[in-house]
Parts: structure tokens; C-alpha cells; sequence
């Protein structure tokens, strides 16, 4: 029963997490009632719930019958699985609180790096710092492993950065600086015992992705995008190996 209300909890959050995605690349201010992502009317109290409002809908807003972004319902699912799962196997406590924050980080730079192609400098970098900060007092987590993590994980992907401007050098770049940033987060915040093992999952995700794509496009279908945004899947892989393993290991779903 516990578990419904923190679902409900994470729908909540999703819809709090949407309204960052929504409004800071748009460098929107955090007050005032929701608008339409489209044409910009304020929207019924209805539209704003968390999934039920884009379901009503129908995925077309009722105001101006455009299209609705799917990652908007799926963000708000995500984050109630998301805090579910956490509940499940850490019940409230520190580490619970703590896997929540750094799934909203993981959550949000994934979202916005999907529909932007985007990831903030000092957002990220101020993220990476505070995980340093509190890893000491995170069980299974250390100053020293946070660290360790943060610099591992900057070299790893200062190198993937400067191969692909060595590689690439007419295209805009497929993994940028942001992309070193959020290494650092994924490093700082999981530590360098679960660096590994999130950054795989994410490469893999990225890699059955872009494989999907290029089936695709063999098909003949013409309007599939050329590039992924790589830190989404760097995000959703973190996230996966979170909530599998744990910081720990602790208490393993698969
Ligand atoms: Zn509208």
C-alpha cells in the first residue's frame, strides 16, 4: 500500500521535474500557472496532471490540437517507477533520498538532451560537486570513491571527447563537452566502483539505439534523425544501474 502512495509521490515529482524540462531551455522563470508547450494558453487544471492530462488529451493539446511530446508522460512514469523502486529496496532513509536526487538529475539532463541536444555546463558541474560533498555520508559511498569516480570518468570522456573531434572534425560533434560533464556526475555521484557498470549500460543502450536507426533507415524510412543524443542514454543506462545494483549491490532486482 506504501509502495502505491510513493508511486503517487513520483508522479508528482515527475510532474515537477517536466515543468524544469519544459522551462529551462526556454529560460522560463519557475513561477507562475503552466502554459501550452505550443501555442502558449494557460492550460485547465486537468491538462497539467502527471500522464492522465496527456492521455485525455490524447497527445494533442485540447487548446490548439498540436502534438504533445510522449517524453512528457513517460517522464512522469519514469520518476514514479523510479521512487517505487527505491522505496522497495532502501524504504526511507538516506540512501532512498539520495538515489531520488540523483535520478532527477539523471532524468532531467536526459530529457532535455533528447529534445535539445543539450547539457547545461554549470547545472551539471554544480551536481557533480554536491555529490562529492555528501558522498561521505551516503552508505556505500566514499569522498574517495565519489572523487576517484569524478576524475576516471572526466579523463575517460576528455579522450572520447577529443577522438570524436579527431574523427568528426566537419560535423557537429556527436559526443560534446556536455557529454563530459555528465561522465563526471554519473562518475561523482555512483562512484568509481559503479562507474563500469553504468557507463556500459548506457553505451549498449546507445549502441542497440543507433543499430534500430540504421535498420531503419535501410527500410527506406527518410526522416529518422542522423544523430542520437548520447547523453540520454549515458542518463537512462546510470539510471538502469541504479536501480538494478544499487550503490552496493544491495538487494539486486536482476
Ligand atoms: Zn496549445
Amino acid at each position: 500500500m506504501d509502495v502505491v502512495l510513493v508511486a503517487l509521490a513520483g508522479l508528482l515529482l515527475g510532474a515537477l521535474l517536466n515543468l524544469v524540462i519544459i522551462r529551462l531551455p526556454r529560460e522560463q522563470g519557475f513561477g507562475g500557472w503552466p502554459r501550452c508547450t505550443r501555442c502558449g494558453q494557460r492550460l485547465a487544471w486537468w491538462q497539467v496532471l502527471p500522464v492522465l492530462g496527456w492521455l485525455v488529451q490524447g497527445g494533442r493539446a485540447r487548446c490548439c490540437g498540436q502534438r504533445l511530446d510522449v517524453l512528457h508522460p513517460l517522464v512522469d512514469l519514469i520518476t514514479a517507477g523510479t521512487l517505487a523502486l527505491l522505496y522497495f529496496q532502501h524504504r526511507l532513509s538516506i540512501s532512498m533520498v539520495y538515489g531520488a536526487t540523483v535520478a532527477a538529475v539523471l532524468i532531467v539532463t536526459g530529457a532535455i538532451d533528447w529534445q535539445h541536444r543539450l547539457i547545461y555546463t554549470l547545472p551539471t558541474l554544480g551536481a557533480t560537486f554536491a555529490a562529492v560533498l555528501v558522498a561521505f555520508a551516503i552508505p556505500h559511498h566514499s569522498l574517495l570513491n565519489a572523487l576517484a569516480g569524478m576524475v576516471v570518468a572526466g579523463v575517460l570522456f576528455v579522450i572520447f571527447y577529443l577522438l570524436a573531434r579527431v574523427l568528426f572534425p566537419a560535423h557537429r560533434a556527436p559526443f560534446g563537452l556536455g557529454d563530459v560533464y555528465l561522465g563526471m556526475f554519473i562518475g561523482a555521484a555512483l562512484g568509481l566502483t559503479n562507474l563500469p557498470g553504468a557507463l556500459l549500460y548506457g553505451m549498449l543502450l546507445a549502441g542497440a539505439f543507433s543499430a534500430v536507426l540504421v535498420a531503419v533507415r535501410r527500410i527506406g524510412k527518410r526522416d529518422v534523425p542522423q544523430y542520437i543524443s548520447y547523453g540520454t542514454f549515458l542518463c537512462i543506462g546510470a539510471l538502469m544501474y541504479l536501480l538494478i545494483w544499487g550503490l552496493a549491490g544491495a538487494r539486486p532486482l536482476l
